[in-house]
């Protein structure tokens, strides 16, 4: 009765901070992880959302941000995590910005290389182009690394270019059964979802102000029938760092809770009563124990 011959495989998506990953995987997915409630699965990735279109599934793997200058042994951890990431995968996107070509771009592109990976970049954030012939001469100088099978030009929060974008990656996966059912949108737990929304809101207060020295920890998830109470730590490095995440009369950590309040009862589709502490450890990104019970291994 199946006509179509099944496509599927695993897409990461790779870029500094802020070019715009999570918002083009959200559009990609249509926003549809925000409403999933599946139990967590274990994968041999950091799955982030499942694209099913038909025939044709693409795994978008979320990868931690890679940054040059790996000092610290987070910096390192991310940096091996990406690169095994990327040498695992069916299909690399370079997300880059449509005007800055820096050393940590840089330094994915030759983790992407080493691994023979195949490779798309994409251009994001072009709505900020005074006129589209502006993009030109950049896929010339992307074009000239003639490292990338496609270069295409993006809006991820306009959507243009998106549906693009999907049917290239489609057609990169290798012919192969669906690995998941087509309404699931994520593996990953409400519990986690919940961590990085809030995790999200203190980077959108806080981004230039703590740089990867911020971390949540969901201490509990309870979950009733019409009221989930979550209660989750800031972890931050110094005494000066958490004034900086309380703010002025603890006006910062109101807004981060209460945007994450309201993105979480969107998720869960329930009220939600969420209770944030920012808690001091310092040095706690050069340890090990610690960063593993954060996830981060
Ligand atoms: P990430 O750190 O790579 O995941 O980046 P985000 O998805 O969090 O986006 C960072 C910022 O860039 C947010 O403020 C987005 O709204 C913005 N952004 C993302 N894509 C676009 C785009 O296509 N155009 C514009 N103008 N802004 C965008
Ligand atoms: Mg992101």
């Amino acid at each position: 009765m199946n006509g179509a011959t099944q496509r599927c495989g695993y897409v990461a998506i790779l870029g500094r901070p802020n070019v715009g990953k999570s918002t083009l995987l959200n559009v990609v997915l249509r926003q549809k992880i925000s409403i999933t409630s599946r139990k967590p699965q274990t994968t041999r990735h950091n799955l982030l959302g499942i694209d099913t279109d038909g025939a044709r599934q693409a795994i978008y793997v979320d990868t931690p941000g890679i940054h040059s200058g790996a000092s610290r042994e987070m910096n390192r951890r991310m940096v091996r995590a990406a690169a095994s990431v990327v040498a695992d995968v069916d299909l690399v996107v370079m997300l880059v910005d449509r005007d800055r070509w820096t050393d940590e771009d840089a330094l994915v592109l030759r983790y992407v290389q080493r691994s023979g990976t195949p490779a798309f970049a994409a251009i994001n954030k072009i709505d900020l182009l005074r006129e589209r012939e502006a993009v030109l001469p950049v896929i010339d100088r992307l074009a000239r690394l003639e490292a990338f099978a496609e270069i295409l030009p993006i809006s991820a929060l306009k959507r243009d270019g998106v549906e693009v974008f999907r049917n290239a990656a489609f057609a990169r996966l290798p012919e192969h059964a669906h690995l998941f059912p087509p309404d699931q949108l994520t593996d990953r737990s409400e519990r986690f979802l919940a961590g990085e929304i809030v995790r999200e809101k203190l980077v959108r207060r806080l981004g230039d102000e703590l740089p990867h020295r911020a971390a949540v920890v969901i201490e509990s998830f309870d979950a009733g029938a019409d009221l989930v109470e979550i209660r989750a730590d800031i972890v931050v490095e110094s005494a000066g760092q958490k004034r900086i995440v309380i703010g002025r009369e603890g006006s910062k950590l109101k807004s981060i809770g209460s945007d994450a309040r309201r993105d979480i009862e969107k998720m869960l589709g329930r009220k939600v009563m969420l209770h944030l502490w920012v808690k001091v450890r310092s040095g706690w990104t050069d340890d090990r124990a610690h960063l593993e019970r954060m996830g981060y291994d």
